[in-house]
């Protein structure tokens, strides 16, 4: 019990909640409304968790993936994002989009904000694109110029990339599209590089 009280009185910072494209904060989203949510349902996932009793949701754990257990609503849920540290609201009724229409286990949970959830998708693509294109033996000028322009953006976005990689892809795009703008960004990445490295 004292644990969670001392879960709300860290809490002191005002807000900082990040918006969700199709949901809406509760009326009253501020700190001084939120609430210990393991007081107003049995859900075990509310354990330490704290949100806003203003808007419930209806559970139906006959579907929920393997639920053994039961309880009648689903709260908007304040969190803090793994990335970028801002708040943000798991709401109701994307618990419930998640677990009931998903099929989701109920493990599942939300660590991101929407927007840097949006970003890692699209990273993780770019990655997949990437390999596929990478393990390629030949490449047409536009698979080349889309290879590097994937690299850099993935380097950009503070992925771990290869230097040598890089090495690699700047001789590729040298040789095949020396006039392109990804050439011209691949030689300038390369030179920094290896810059620091003189350094
Ligand atoms: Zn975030």
């Amino acid at each position: 019990m004292h644990r969670r009280k001392h879960r709300i009185a860290q809490l002191t910072r005002p807000l900082d909640l990040v918006k969700h494209p199709l949901y809406r904060e509760p009326a009253d989203a501020l700190r001084e409304t939120l609430v210990e949510l393991s007081r107003s349902s049995g859900f075990w996932k509310y354990a330490q968790a704290v949100g806003w009793i203003d808007a419930p949701v209806p559970a139906d754990p006959s579907q929920i993936n393997r639920c053994m257990f039961s309880f009648a609503y689903y709260y908007d849920v304040l969190k803090q994002c793994r990335d970028c540290q801002r708040d943000f609201i798991f709401y109701a009724k994307e618990q419930k989009y998640w677990f009931e229409t998903l099929k989701l286990p109920l493990e599942a949970d939300a660590v991101r904000c929407v927007g840097c959830r949006r970003r890692k998708r699209k990273q993780s693509q770019a990655h997949q694109r990437y390999s596929v294109l990478a393990g390629k033996a030949s490449l047409g000028d536009q698979e080349l110029e889309e290879l590097a322009g994937l690299f850099l953006g993935l380097w950009n976005s503070g992925q771990r990339m290869s230097p040598q990689k890089l090495a690699a892809i700047y001789g590729r795009c040298r040789r095949q599209i020396p006039e392109s703008d990804v050439a011209r960004e691949a030689e300038t990445l390369h030179r920094e590089i290896n810059c620091e490295k003189e350094d």
